[in-house]
């Protein structure tokens, strides 16, 4: 449970308080990155949980003690929106400066579904950041169905993303699966992605929680959305408050797309919460064919940005490929967003002029990832590559 105190109440009220609360075996901690005065109640330490006070006599310990302006519980109590009603701005650092995710711009994170080589990441990079991304996206830690797929370059993956980030003015986003990942993965990335297969990892989430980069969360397939939301708490109850949600498409019985766009889970989350809210109108659609409108869509449900998959020959992608849009095709997505999200009263990253610096060498030396082994399989199931 949350208490929401009045400001400048006097200390002695504070310690009265506090006092109350602990004759009940009730510990109560301040929660650092609220403005206002906000305290977190846990059951003291020599306590068991069991033994914590009813809700009644909480309730008049509570109304004992008129500087608790408000109560607040469940399953995601910090994440509830009625904490920040302005919503929270999430900053990535990036070589350009300091990004806000959840201000008045629509940030938009493009590029591949995975770093397979320099010059890849690089030219994707470049043309991306021409078209107005703010952000670079590439995996190096892959989430495969099949165990026989390409499975990301790892270590060296993240090297080039850093790399092609650096050189086109970008910062990077960049998935971590495993709890024992993450500090070399926040080695490299400004903004971890926890992908939707890993919505629930909790000790992933726990470790996420206790470092201080910001994180994508994106949403679980088969997740509802308030098991979403408090998959996010997991991350805000352990000190990091820099999160932005990810609505990235959910299974139903559909089959023409390879997920099902759930619009209105931008519109819940954001009534339900103060964290920023993105959509990946790639992997929710499945169909290069159909990430224009569902861009839009995002757009006009309010989101505050997209992450959309770009790759810089779409047809040569290992992973992901029917989804991957050109260079050539993000740019003129960007450009017919751009008058809509002035509709919405928000504004996008301008193309830019800016003329490509001379690129640097190769960071690394990647290995070839084995394409033709890839292809063997995706031929021997006699279907497109597995997600
Ligand atoms: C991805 O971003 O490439 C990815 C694997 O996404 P998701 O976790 O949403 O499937
Ligand atoms: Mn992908």
């Amino acid at each position: 449970m949350l208490l929401q105190l009045r400001q400048q109440t006097p200390a002695t009220e504070l310690a009265a308080l506090r006092l109350d609360l602990s004759a009940a075996g009730l510990s109560a901690a301040p929660v650092s990155f609220f403005a206002a005065p906000i305290w977190r109640l846990e059951p003291a330490a020599d306590n068991l949980p069991t033994a914590a006070p009813g809700r009644a006599a909480l309730d008049a310990i509570l109304r004992r003690h008129p500087c608790v302006a408000a109560a607040f519980s469940g399953d995601f109590e910090l994440a509830s929106r009625p904490l920040r009603p302005d919503g929270t701005r999430v900053c990535v650092a990036t070589p350009g400066g300091e990004l806000a995710i959840g201000g008045d711009e629509m940030v938009v994170i493009a590029g591949p579904c995975s770093v397979e080589s320099w010059e890849q990441i690089r030219d994707t990079a470049v043309a991306a950041a021409a078209a107005g991304a703010r952000l670079l996206r590439g995996g190096a830690f892959k989430p495969r169905t099949s165990t026989y797929s390409f499975q990301g370059l790892g270590r060296q993956g993240l090297e080039l993303l850093a790399a092609a980030g650096r050189h086109a003015g970008l910062g990077v986003v960049t998935e971590v699966m495993a709890p024992e990942d993450v500090s070399l993965v926040a080695g490299y990335a400004d903004l971890l992605q926890v992908g939707a297969r890993n919505m629930q990892n909790f000790p992933l989430l726990k470790r996420l929680g206790e470092q201080r980069k910001p994180v994508l969360l994106k949403r679980g397939a088969g997740a509802s959305i308030t098991e979403w939301l408090a998959a996010a708490e997991y991350l805000l109850a352990r000190g990091n408050d820099q999160v932005v949600l990810c609505e990235r498409g959910i299974r139903t019985f559909e089959t023409y797309t390879r997920n099902t766009l759930d619009i209105s889970a931008v519109a819940a989350a954001k009534e339900l919460v103060h964290l920023p809210v993105l959509v990946d109108p790639s992997h929710a659609t499945g169909r290069r064919s159909l990430i224009a409108a569902a861009s839009r869509a995002a757009v006009a449900a309010g989101a505050d940005g997209l992450c959309v998959e770009v790759h810089v020959r779409p047809e040569e992608s290992i992973s992901d490929r029917e989804q991957a849009i050109s260079p050539d095709m993000f740019a003129a997505l960007m450009s017919s967003l751009r008058p809509l999200v002035a509709a919405c009263g928000r504004s996008l990253a301008p193309a830019s002029t800016r003329a490509a610096a001379p690129p640097p060498p190769a960071p690394a030396r990647a290995p070839a990832p084995d394409l033709a082994r890839d292809a063997a399989f995706a031929r021997a199931l006699a279907a497109p590559a597995l997600p």
